[in-house]
């Protein structure tokens, strides 16, 4: 005798009824077959709908109960066999009973647990009879029996505990009756030793199959599903996971205790001790190898099987003084919840007995408050201890694993993974046994932890980049191509999968979950809604996913001055705008200690030298014991190609305006003349020294005339070059007359900065410093005489691009 079990997605459909029937015929062929099948997908939830409905006085209930005469019809009439009107008969029948116990519901205001059990059992009492006459009719050797004349239970409506003796003898001695190839009947659904209709347990069919299955001792027990076996953790919340082809009785146990939805817990008792394996396979893809649940040793290198989450969670926590050294608390705690027959799935208590906190199921939230605050009256009166405090909106996560007790650090490993990710853990189980490992965290969290988790656990090799990118104009669209035309090489070679969720400019936003599709990401991104920098912050704390990284390329204030909200979440912040880093010492300062502290990293490269490794390089210098003693440097890429430019063949305005027009200056070009750029970069590099400085520290030594230092826009100033053409072809003759070439120099030494025009001699490394170029000489204790010299192209999207991707990069290795 073989024992197969589908679920109520696999016969969800006309469609997959079909596949049922091929896997069954196909079975059949070996050995007799006993088939349990549960209602069809979604209809136990609508029965339900419909008994709320109609004990609410809500005619809806009407409608619910169309749909599912419907559902019903439509798959009779798609199966269309030729016995028909036998299925439309019983349906007929059964729908009147149905629409009858509705109307009393309706009528009597009420839906007691034995009433809800009479009204469920309609579901696969309808789908067993669907099934098993089309079987017959395609001339199969089928049976149907009513699992209710085998199962007897206790009178524990919606919940029912088996009498295996009794049930046993009637399994048995019903299968030694009958002949039939195939026998298909109802899961779920029993009846109480006094005759009335009880049932299992929602999820309870798999029960039914695993009661039948040890009953009959057989060989293996068979579920078929919709996912192809029990899967590393949630399918439906992480993508990467993936089936697990062997695993314990008491694996599959945990798993399902903590929310693996795919085995109902209690299916594992009864075949456990006769070691008959359980079998999952997916219906729709039945030559998938599954999941198999057995007794045998499995030795894999990973300690930890799964992961598993389990929401609807209330914490209570039960906590005074009066408690400590006083045994008996938790006696009385934990009886009072029995007697209200309230499930505890996870006790955490603190040695000092100080305080005691459980995880229940919310639903019965309310009840337990109201038990326990009664039996602990007197002490809460007396204040000795304080009412039951009860927290909602939470889920338990567990990771499972029997090996997981011979591996140390996997709890470390575990909660320093969450904490990076900024998700919050309210209380911590885990059993002596170590086979289970489990956290309450926020129900917002869930997915990020679970993908997290699993990228840990089970991906280990590939890390996952979220990046959020604001300001695509020139370098930020740079920056797309780049990532696009690398994202084969960082997986392959770096192990990181670099995916960009949310792209916006200063016309509109989009974002994409799964990862904008970046072959198309210019009309995605015109066509989304209107950006807004508020609304953007708050989707990328909204979708909450593991290793975000905000990265702004704008030049705009109002996007720097929201870095903090991005990092007290624990998102990551690349800058190529230096508005942040050279404002304010104490911005610069909370923004670093903000970084520390939310294990945020807050990286901005680009704002000096554009693409060039310069302040990783001072970093690096700095953190390795150096000590930096001065810095010579040009800084402006712009400026470098404007008196690169210019001299007496050529007009100062002339040479500006192509500066501006090849994207060399920032898009106001007074920021660049005036030397405002530049001081803002020395004062980065001056505070990555080590220095409390501000931009007013700095001595700016303006070659402007005196009009284009007062223009008040950006016409003004280009008319005053134009008039001042003089003044700047002085400039240019002095330098002329003494061999030097004039260069915009930044200054840090002796704890002062300074920038300003300077007539570098020939010889100098600065003489010969080309188009945008930008150089940097550190002086420092290990590099007295001979300085570091970092130099190359200074401006340019491409380097800029590529500056903000090393930055990426950078973060995704921390
Ligand atoms: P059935 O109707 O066949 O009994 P269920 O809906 O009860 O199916 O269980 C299958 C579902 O369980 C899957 O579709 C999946 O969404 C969910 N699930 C949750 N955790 C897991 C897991 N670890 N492995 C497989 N499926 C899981
Ligand atoms: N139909 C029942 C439910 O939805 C039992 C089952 O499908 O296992 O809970
Ligand atoms: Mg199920």
């Amino acid at each position: 005798m073989q024992v197969l079990k589908f679920g109520g997605t696999s016969v969800g459909s006309s469609k997959n009824i079909n596949k049922v029937i091929s896997i069954l015929e196909s079975y059949s062929k070996k050995d007799r077959v006993a088939c349990v099948v549960s209602a069809v997908g979604g209809i136990t939830d609508k029965l339900l709908l419909a008994g709320e409905q109609a004990k609410q006085k809500d005619q809806t209930f009407k409608d619910t109960f169309t749909t599912i005469l419907n559902i019903h019809l439509d798959i009779i009439n798609d199966l269309n066999p030729k016995n028909s009107q036998v299925l439309l008969d019983y349906l007929d029948d059964k729908s009147t009973a149905l629409k009858q116990l509705l109307e009393g519901i309706y009528l009597i205001n009420e839906l007691s647990p034995k009433t809800s059990d009479k009204l469920v059992s309609f579901g696969e009492k309808i789908s067993s009879f669907i099934i098993s006459e089309t079987m017959k009719n395609r001339g199969l050797s089928v049976a149907r029996k009513n699992t209710q004349e085998l199962i007897i239970t206790n009178s524990n409506y919606t919940k029912a505990e088996v009498d295996y003796q009794r049930t046993n003898a009637n399994i048995q001695a019903y299968f030694k009756s009958t002949e039939e190839q195939i026998t298909v009947l109802p899961g779920f659904i029993s009846k109480s030793v006094q005759g009335e209709e009880t049932t299992l347990g929602r999820g309870g069919s798999d029960f039914t199959a695993a009661i039948i299955a040890a009953a009959l001792q057989v060989d293996q027990l068979d579920i078929w599903t919709d996912v192809s076996g029990m899967f590393t953790t949630n399918p439906k919340l992480v993508k990467q996971a993936y089936p697990i082809k062997t695993i314990s009785y008491q694996e599959a146990m945990e798993l399902s205790h903590f929310g693996a939805k795919v085995l109902y817990p209690p299916t594992v008792q009864p075949v456990l001790d006769l070691n008959i394996p359980i079998h999952i396979k997916n219906t729709n893809a039945p030559e998938d190898t599954g999941t198999i649940i057995s007794n045998e040793e499995t030795r894999t290198s990973n300690p930890v099987t799964g992961i598993s989450n389990i929401g609807n969670i209330a914490l209570l926590t039960l906590q005074g003084s009066g408690m400590v050294g006083i045994p008996g608390f938790s006696k009385r705690l934990f009886e009072t919840l029995a007697q209200e027959k309230i499930n505890v799935i996870l006790i955490t208590q603190a040695s000092s007995e100080h305080s005691i906190c459980l995880g229940i199921d919310a639903g019965d939230a309310e009840r337990a408050k109201m038990a326990v605050d009664l039996i602990f009256e007197n002490e809460i009166a007396l204040h000795k201890i304080d009412p039951i405090i009860v927290e909602t909106g939470l889920s338990i996560i567990a990771l499972v694993g029997d090996n997981m007790k011979n591996h140390q650090g996997i709890s470390g490993k575990m909660f320093s993974t969450l904490g990076k990710n900024n998700i919050n853990i309210r209380a911590i189980a885990q059993g002596a046994s170590e086979k289970n490992i489990s956290a309450v965290i926020a129900d917002k969290d869930v997915k990020k932890a679970l993908n997290t988790l699993h990228e840990q656990f089970f991906e280990a090799k590939t890390k996952q980049l979220n990046v959020f990118i604001t300001g695509v104009g020139n370098v930020g669209e740079r920056l797309v191509e780049q990532i696009k035309q690398q994202r084969t090489y960082l997986k392959e070679n770096l192990k990181i999968n670099l995916r960009i969720i949310g792209l916006s400019n200063s016309r509109t936003m989009c974002f994409d979950e799964e990862g904008i599709d970046l072959k198309d990401w210019k009309t995605i991104l015109a066509n989304g809604p209107k950006a807004s920098l508020d609304g953007f912050l708050q989707q990328v704390i909204d979708l909450n996913l593991r290793n975000s990284i905000f990265v702004d390329v704008t030049a705009n204030e109002e996007v720097a001055r929201l870095y903090p909200n991005y990092l007290r979440e624990s998102i990551g912040v690349v800058a190529c705008n230096k508005i942040a880093c050279s404002s304010a010492m104490d911005t610069y300062a909370l923004l670093k200690r903000l970084s520390l502290k939310y294990n945020a990293p807050f990286l901005f490269e680009t704002n000096v030298g554009a693409g060039l490794p310069v302040i990783d390089t001072l970093n690096n210098l700095v953190a390795s014991g150096d000590k930096i003693t001065s810095i010579q440097a040009v800084l402006s890429g712009s400026l470098n190609f404007v008196f690169n430019h210019f001299n007496d063949t050529t007009r100062f305005y002339d040479v500006v305006k192509q500066a501006q027009a090849e994207g060399y200056t920032e898009p106001d070009p007074r920021i660049d003349l005036s030397g405002v750029d530049v001081a803002r970069k020395i004062l980065i590099l001056a505070r990555e020294s080590g220095m409390d400085m501000n931009l007013e520290d700095i001595e700016n030594n303006s070659f402007l005339s005196e009009s284009g230092l007062h223009s008040d826009t950006v016409a003004d100033f280009f008319q005053t070059l134009i008039e001042d053409e003089d003044h700047y072809q002085r400039l240019y003759a002095a330098a002329k007359a003494k061999h030097c070439r004039l260069k915009y120099v930044a200054q840090f030494h002796n704890a002062k900065a300074s920038v300003g025009l300077q007539e570098i001699p020939e010889g100098h490394p600065f003489y010969n410093l080309e188009g945008k170029d930008n150089i940097v000489m550190f002086y420092t204790h290990r590099y007295p005489e001979q300085p570091m010299i970092i130099k190359g192209a200074g401006a340019g999207a491409d380097v800029t691009a590529s500056g903000l991707f090393a930055d990426i990069i950078r973060l995704g290795n921390n």
